[in-house]
């Protein structure tokens, strides 16, 4: 999933997966629907 962070005053997007910031929510969401990086099991 994607979940809104505050770093340096500014909000980032950060896919949970693989912790990649985005800028822009919209291109977080996308690159978490095609994210090849598995959720730690014991997350699940
Ligand atoms: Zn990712």
């Amino acid at each position: 999933m994607v979940e809104a962070t505050e770093r340096d005053g500014l909000t980032w997007y950060r896919c949970t997966k693989c912790e990649m910031l985005f800028e822009d929510r919209n291109e977080a969401v996308q690159h978490e629907r095609t994210c090849d990086a598995e959720e730690p099991e014991y997350l699940q």
